[in-house]
Formats: C-alpha cells, sequence, structure tokens
C-alpha cells in the first residue's frame, strides 16, 4: 500500500512545473497570502494536521484515522483508541525511515499519512543503490523500531493497556514492514525488486 516511490516518481516529475500541495513553504500555498489569520492557521495546520518532524514536513488526513479504527474494531473503545494511536506511530516511524534516507541522499522529504498508509515524496536518487536503500529504509526502521518495544517490555513486567499497546505495537510494526517488503509494484519490495534489475 506504500506507493512511496512510484509516487516520487509521479511527484518529482510533477515538481517541476507544479508546486506541490504539501509544500508549507509554498507561497502559493494560500492563495499568495504569506501571512495566515488565525482561524486560518488553526485550520490550516491543526484541522488539516500539518506538523513537522524536525526540517521534515508531515500532514496526516484526518480520514487516517477513520480508516485506522474501521481497520482495528474491537467494540472496547480504548483498545481502538491504542490501536489507532499505535498505527499513527508506526506508520509514521516507516515513513520518517524513507524520509531521513531520502534527507541523507539531497532529497527535500515529505511525509503523508493517508488512508491506504503512508507515502513520502521528494526522492532525487538516480542510482538503484540508493533506490534500494530508500525503499529499505522504511521497513528497516519498522523492525528497528519494534525491537526497541521488545527489549523494552523485556526489562518491564508489562500490566493490562501496557500488553495491549505492546501486542498493536509488535503486530503492526512487523506485519506492516513484511507485507511492505512483498516484491510487488507499489510496495517497497517491488521498489527494490525493480531496482535490482536496473543493478545487472
Ligand atoms: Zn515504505
Amino acid at each position: 500500500m506504500l506507493e512511496h516511490l512510484t509516487t516520487i516518481v509521479v511527484h518529482t516529475r510533477r515538481e517541476e512545473s507544479e508546486p506541490c500541495p504539501l509544500d508549507l513553504r509554498n507561497p502559493n500555498h494560500d492563495n499568495g497570502r504569506t501571512e495566515l489569520e488565525p482561524f486560518d492557521a488553526w485550520r490550516e495546520h491543526i484541522l488539516a494536521m500539518k506538523f513537522r518532524i524536525g526540517s521534515i514536513p508531515v500532514q496526516v488526513q484526518p480520514s487516517f484515522f477513520v480508516a485506522s479504527a474501521m481497520l482495528g474494531w474491537r467494540g472496547e473503545t480504548a483498545d481502538v483508541a491504542i490501536w489507532v494511536a499505535v498505527c499513527f506511530v508506526s506508520i509514521l516511524v516507516h515513513e520518517m525511515g524513507h524520509a531521513l534516507v531520502i534527507a541523507r541522499f539531497g532529497g527535500t522529504p515529505r511525509v503523508l499519512l493517508y488512508p491506504g498508509g503512508g507515502l513520502t515524496y521528494g526522492d532525487k536518487s538516480k542510482t538503484p543503490g540508493r533506490r534500494i536503500l530508500v525503499s529499505l529504509a522504511g521497513p528497516g526502521a519498522g523492525f528497528v523500531f519494534a525491537g526497541v518495544v521488545f527489549a523494552l517490555a523485556r526489562l518491564h513486567p508489562l500490566h493490562g493497556m501496557q500488553q495491549t499497546v505492546y501486542g498493536d505495537l509488535m503486530w503492526v510494526n512487523m506485519s506492516w514492514g513484511l507485507f511492505n517488503l512483498v516484491p510487488m509494484l507499489p510496495l517497497d519490495g517491488g521498489n527494490m525488486f525493480e531496482s535490482l534489475i536496473a543493478l545487472r
């Protein structure tokens, strides 16, 4: 479901002619106004959920939370809330993995969370080797995160809701990473497979 590389290609090409709607620095972003009215700023940045992690712009579509809740519906409100929070954090970690490597290779990463998962734009990597590393970084970040959670859970016995959080974190990070490594476009694995063929 993650189409970051396919979409990167599309958006990298698109950037040449039109600005990306995710670019918070784009002066045309708000009809040419550079200063937002307080209400507009609230609407733009809270309702549309735009923020930055370091220098990387992140946008979260509200429908991301609706789709996550539907996927993890278990009757208990607290369990659903934990599931949605875990999906948000885990998919953000996955996309930040891509984004940090894209930035390392001179790209300008931007992250979007939408009902289908996450997308990271702005890759400018030209070599298959770099594109493989960008693709690997998403699942890799999730696996490292799951490893840290696993290690922390060994240090502290878990009770009640902590066990729910732990179980959800392990499940989402491992399954999302493995699913994305399936060698099929537009998944990360498909992009890696395509780059591997280009390497030969
Ligand atoms: Zn990915």
